[in-house]
This record gives structure tokens, sequence and C-alpha cells, in this order.
């Protein structure tokens, strides 16, 4: 059976095509599945009988499976999907006034070990498809609804859940066409970011096939920090990454990259290190997104203290750098930034090496 999940429109077009059907048909079937949620193509009403009897016997639409939901004080929601042979990935809802964020996973842990995050400290077992990764935003769409006036409450969509989205570059880029696809979602580009830990060749592609905005996660001002906290920092240090975002910036939407910052107690965080974070990115048009590091138990981090972020953010701001602190939402159903586990079986040893790294 073809999952049709795992189609964005070329490829679907390209399915009917092979099944001896028309490219309109592809767009009609995109605007069942993502908009109005259909897993049945017994719903397709405006399908001939016979197309909808050929689907049924050679295609199916299936989505991941929900294995729990919790919802925070805050309205925050997380989901718990089911990646099968025991491993699951996270997903997680954020409203805010103005909007509703779904923060989607891409992998089943991850293989890159930063050093302050959970997903990272579990290790790797593989990548998500394309239906597991848009899944996720089919599934939430379906569990939230509408809103009073009508419209979705999915607004934005970030690429940082679990995993590095530019190491599962094709499955990630097939999602985020289907999110940008007027057939589908129907998501403008500055309300879908990829986040980054930094893989420079990737990052050049992902501007080339759906140049989304782009957030990257820099955590420290100069190599031999980050080459601790980031170990990808080793293969693709500051100066090349600092030119990969100039790039970015000369075919993307946005006019700035957004720079993740974690904020780790006497590790990362000294007026100093901000200084030397302006200088950094001075070439680079910018907006700092600093995070209070979100603790877990085999963690060896403490959160900065308020007044340390608050001379930090005062020293970039007073450079003329625009800055946010991140707020950190859902924390009593462990869902804020760093703190997605799901389930993830080791297949890569990593989390072994990981002990290993002593700061
Ligand atoms: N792999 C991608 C996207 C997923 S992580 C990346 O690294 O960018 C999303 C963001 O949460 C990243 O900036 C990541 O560095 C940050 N993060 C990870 N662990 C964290 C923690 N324990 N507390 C706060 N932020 C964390
Ligand atoms: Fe992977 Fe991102 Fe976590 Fe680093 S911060 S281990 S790249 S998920």
């Amino acid at each position: 059976m073809t999952n049709l999940l795992d189609f964005d429109l070329d490829g679907l077009t390209r399915y009917f095509a092979e099944i001896g059907e028309k490219p309109f048909r592809a767009k009609q079937v995109m605007r069942w599945m993502h908009q109005r949620g259909a897993d049945d193509f017994g719903q397709m009403s405006d399908l001939a009988k016979s197309l909808r009897e050929k689907l049924v016997m050679s295609a199916e639409i299936q989505p991941p499976r929900i294995l729990s939901e919790h919802r925070s004080e805050d309205g925050t929601v997380k989901w718990l999907i089911d990646t099968g042979t025991g491993n699951a990935v996270e997903t997680v809802f954020i409203p805010e006034n103005d909007r509703g964020t779904l923060c989607v996973s891409s992998q089943v842990g991850c293989a890159l070990a930063c050093t302050f995050c959970s997903t990272g400290y579990q290790g790797f077992n593989r990548n998500l498809s394309a239906s597991e990764i848009i899944g996720q935003v089919w599934l939430a769409n379906r569990a939230l609804g509408k809103d009073p006036k009508g419209e979705r409450i999915i607004s934005n969509v970030v690429m940082m859940g679990m995993g590095e989205p530019l190491t599962n570059f094709d499955n990630v880029v097939t999602a985020l066409h289907i999110m940008l696809d007027d057939h589908a979602y129907g998501l403008s580009r500055r309300r879908v970011t990829v986040s980054t830990s930094g893989v420079v060749p990737a990052m050049d592609r992902l501007g080339e096939a759906c140049p989304v905005a782009l957030a990257v996660s820099l955590h420290a001002p100069n190599d031999p920090l980050r080459d601790v906290l980031v170990p990808i920092n080793k293969k693709y240090p500051l100066r090349e990454l600092m030119s990969a975002c100039q790039r970015y910036l000369a075919v993307a939407p946005r006019d700035f990259i957004t720079f993740e910052y974690v904020m780790l107690a006497g590790v990362n965080d000294s007026v100093a290190q901000a200084q030397e974070l302006i200088a950094l990115t001075r070439d680079v048009p910018s907006k700092f997104n600093l995070i209070p590091f979100n603790p877990f138990p085999q963690a060896g981090y403490a959160r900065s203290k308020p007044d340390a972020i608050r001379r930090f953010r005062e020293t970039l701001q007073e450079a003329g750098r625009i800055v946010t602190t991140r707020k950190t939402r859902g924390d009593d159903i462990d869902a804020a930034c760093g703190q997605l586990a799901g389930k993830v079986q080791d297949k890569t040893k990593r989390t072994q090496r990981k002990e290993e790294v002593t700061l």
C-alpha cells in the first residue's frame, strides 16, 4: 500500500500519473487529506466512484498513531506519537495570543549529541518518514479543530521538536512543501521555521529547495565552547556557519536569521561572552532568542539566574540587537524546549560516548 501522506503535490501528481489519472485529481486529494482531514477515500465525494475504488485497492492515508495526549495548565498540548518498535516522538502545540505554534519532530532521537539536550542524550534511532512528519501536523490539526472564527488553530510550525531536521533533509523538505501548499495547509514561508544546529551544506540546500525561516542554534560565542556544547561545530565551525547564514539570507524570504542561545549558568552567560557574540554575528542580520535552560534528569547544567539573563540581554540590546527571551511553556508536562524525550532505542551507542565528554 502506498501512503499518500508521504507525497507533496509533485509526488502525488506523479503517483496519479502512474495510475493513469489527471494531475488535478492530486490537488483534489491533497485538499481532502490536509484541509478536511480525510483518511478514507469513501469520503471524497467529488472523485469518481471508479477512482475511489482504485485508490482503496492501492493506497492508504495513514498518519502515525497517538499514544497519549497531555494538556498543560497554560494550554500547551503534548502528544506522544508512536513510531513503532517501542519508539515514540513528541509533538507540542503552544497557544499564544496572536498565534498557535506547532513544534514538530523530525527524527527518533538525534545523533548530534548536544550536551544540554535531552533528545541528544538519548542517542539516535532513525529518521521519520515524510508521512510521520506531516502526520504530526495532520493529527494536531484534527485534534485542535478550528477556532470560533472558523480559522485553523495552527498558524505557525517550527521544526524544533526531537531531531536535527537538516540531517533528514528529503523527508523534511517534502513535509515543508505540504505545509506551504495552498492545497494543503497554506502556511506562509515566514510562519514555518526550520531550526538547525548548523549542518552547513544542508543549509545551502534548504535555501535552494525550500527557503523557509531559519533558526540557528548558536549557544556559544567561540569555537572551543561550541565544540563542547554542540559537537557538530567541530565539523562546521563558526566562521563557516556565519557565512552559511549570510548565503541563506541571500535567497530566503526573510531578512534575518534567528539565533537561539540556551542560557546555561556559568557556562555561556557572562557579559564578556555576550560581547564576543556581538562581534561574532556582526555581519549577519539576526535576532536573538535566549532560551533559559530546561533541566532534565541527566543534565549536568543549571539554568542561568534571571539577573544573568537580564545582563546578557541588555548587553546585546545596547549593541542594537533585537532580543527576546523565550518563555518556558508546558514544563509541567515536560514539553519545554529540550525536554522532549519520547522513547528512543539508541542504535548508535551515542549515550556512552556522551558520558566521556567533560566540561
Ligand atoms: N536539532 C535542532 C532543532 C531541535 S532543538 C536544533 O538543535 O536546532 C530546538 C531548540 O531547543 C534548539 O535551539 C536547542 O538547542 C534547544 N534546546 C535543546 N535542549 C534544551 C534545553 N535543555 N533547554 C533549553 N533549550 C534546549
Ligand atoms: Fe539534536 Fe538539536 Fe538536541 Fe542538538 S539540540 S542534540 S541537534 S535535537
